[in-house]
Parts: structure tokens; C-alpha cells; sequence
């Protein structure tokens, strides 16, 4: 970042707020390994002034942004060319801007996916529950969706929103979904992987949980929670305790950055980058240097 210059390529993150992202941490990280010339910075982006900014960033020539809490639906009038996946989220995270175009993407679910995937969780033909029914549900419904998931159980406290995410999915895909209230899940023994996708139980709120019944720990094979903060939340802890093997969120958080980074400068990183800026991500978030 020292060696910012004429040539250097902008890309940024549009927010409100932003001050606690740590999306800049891991694209410059990126930059610097593989020896790219961009930088990238929040934008803390006033309520009234997203359409202003997208505009002042395709204006300034900015390489692309990230898109945050809470734009990721509102910014979606002002992009040019939706990605497909972008569209059945119904929800943008990244923008490339190419002479002058706005193409929208989301990459939440390529995150979590490549996560997943590393730690060794398949989701083809099997039972997921998913707890919670807000954006990031979403994105995990249509990664599930997209692996051919046998059937998804959609858990979430106020039902209609619960209704409406599976409407959405059963748009796009020919699946089972069911939606079930916290108490019907409880006696669920068939459910393989379930993910956390509500913001139960993240610091400092760390001692709550969605669910904490023994019962429907033990019948399962994965818990995922989507929070990295704490790094075991207490549903983890419970799922560990009964023998479940158990996946943070700090994986889809990186991964979804890298696929962003790849689509704005065209490029693959290689593993060995990957696994390096991976380590020391996780440093960066657990030895509370920050
Ligand atoms: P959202 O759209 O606001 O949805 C929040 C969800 O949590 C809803 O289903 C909501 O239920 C539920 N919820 C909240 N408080 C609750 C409570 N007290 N009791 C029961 N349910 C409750 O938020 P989001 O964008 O989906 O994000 C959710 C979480 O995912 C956040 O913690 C966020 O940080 C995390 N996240 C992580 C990543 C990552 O990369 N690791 C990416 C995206 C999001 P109702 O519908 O009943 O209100």
C-alpha cells in the first residue's frame, strides 16, 4: 500500500456504517501477494447519497466495490447487468464497473460454498436446516439449492419471512422446502447439515443461542454458524459438545473476498496464496492485534 502511484486502481466498499469492516485487511492483503497496483478503502456512504455514489465511482474510474449492510438490495436499480446468481439472491455484494457499465454480482454464496467445501461438508442429496431468513438465508437457500440439497428446512421466528424465502427459492429451483417454527425443529432427527444464519449469539451477545436442544444436535452431521465473532459461538459449542463436527463464519467471509477480488482484476489466485492470506486472516481477527 506504501507504493500507491499514478497507476494504482481504486476499489472500495460502500456502506453505512463501514468503520469495522474488515474487507480492506484482506483485499490488500490480496493486492500485495499477487503483486497487484490496486488499494482498497471504505466509503461510508450517507442514507440519500447511494445512487450520488455509484455514479462518483463509475466517474472516477474506481476498478469496482463491495456493497454492504444496508445497500446490497437498494443499490440493485443502478446496476447495468445483473449476474444470474446476483439476481435469485435478490441482493448485490460486488460491482465491476467497465467503461462506464455497472455489472452486479454476489459472492456469499461462492464463499460459503468454497468454504463448505474445504472443510469437507457436502450438501448433494442431503437434509439442511437453515436457521434464520433474512439476507445471508438467502444466499445460503440458493447454494444449498444449487448443490441439489435433498430437502431444506427453513426455521426462522417471524414465519411469513420464512414463507416468502421459500417462495423465492421454489421461483428458481425445483426442491423440497419446508418451513418449521423453533419449537418444531427441536424434534428434527433428520436434519445432516443445519447453518445459523440469524445474528443470535454474536459478540457481545455470545451467550444466546437459536437452539439448544440436545436432541436435535445429536442427529446432525454439521452445524455452520455464519457469525466468525466469537469464533465458536455457543450454538457451535453445543453442537461440538454432542459430537458434531462444526464450521465458523470467517471462511465465507474470506472466500466471498477473494471471488470479488478475482472478478475485478480478472484473475485466479492460486492455492498456495490462498492458504497464505488465509493464515494470516485468521491472525488478524483471533490475536486481537487490531
Ligand atoms: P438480516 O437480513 O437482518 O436477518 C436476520 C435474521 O436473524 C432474521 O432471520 C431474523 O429473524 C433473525 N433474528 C434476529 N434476531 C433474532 C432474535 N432475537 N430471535 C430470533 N431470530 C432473530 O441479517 P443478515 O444479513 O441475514 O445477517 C445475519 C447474520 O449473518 C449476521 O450476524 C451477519 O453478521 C452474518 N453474516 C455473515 C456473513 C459472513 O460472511 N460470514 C455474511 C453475511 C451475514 P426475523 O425474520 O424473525 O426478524
Amino acid at each position: 500500500m506504501n507504493n500507491i502511484n499514478g497507476k494504482t486502481k481504486t476499489i472500495g466498499l460502500i456502506g453505512n456504517p463501514v468503520e469495522h469492516t474488515l474487507s480492506p485487511f484482506i483485499h490488500n492483503m490480496l493486492a500485495e501477494k499477487m503483486k497487484l497496483n490496486t488499494v482498497y478503502v471504505p466509503f461510508h456512504v450517507k442514507n440519500g447519497n447511494l445512487k450520488e455514489a455509484i455514479s462518483g465511482a463509475s466517474a472516477l474510474g474506481i476498478l469496482g466495490t463491495n456493497v454492504t449492510v444496508p445497500y446490497k438490495v437498494d443499490v440493485m436499480p443502478y446496476i447495468d447487468e445483473l449476474q444470474e446468481r446476483a439476481k435469485i439472491i435478490d441482493a448485490v455484494n460486488t460491482i465491476k464497473f467497465i467503461n462506464g457499465r455497472r455489472y452486479g454480482y454476489n459472492t456469499d454464496a461462492d464463499g460459503l460454498l468454497t468454504s463448505c467445501k474445504r472443510a469437507g461438508i457436502s450438501l448433494m442429496n442431503k437434509t439442511i436446516c437453515i436457521l434464520g431468513a433474512g439476507g445471508a438465508a438467502r444466499s445460503v437457500a440458493v447454494m444449498c439449492a444449487e448443490e441439489k440439497a435433498k430437502k431444506i428446512i427453513i426455521v426462522n421466528r417471524t414465519v411469513e419471512k420464512a414463507q416468502e424465502l421459500k417462495l423465492a427459492i421454489l421461483n428458481y429451483f425445483n426442491i423440497e422446502i419446508q418451513v418449521l417454527g423453533y419449537d418444531a425443529i427441536k424434534s428434527q432427527s433428520e436434519v445432516d447439515v443445519c447453518f445459523q444464519t440469524t445474528s443470535i449469539g454474536m459478540y457481545p451477545n455470545s451467550d444466546v443461542t437459536p437452539i439448544d436442544d440436545e436432541n436435535f444436535f445429536k442427529g446432525l452431521r454439521w452445524a455452520v454458524d455464519i457469525i466468525y465473532n466469537p469464533s465458536e459461538t455457543k450454538f457451535l459449542s453445543l453442537a461440538k459438545a454432542s459430537g458434531v463436527s462444526i464450521l465458523n463464519g470467517l471462511g465465507m467471509l474470506y472466500f466471498q473476498a477473494v471471488k470479488a477480488y478475482e472478478i475485478w482484476n480478472d484473475i485466479e489466485i492460486p492455492d498456495a496464496i490462498l492458504e497464505e492470506c488465509l493464515n494470516q486472516f485468521t491472525d488478524y481477527v483471533y490475536s486481537k492485534k487490531r
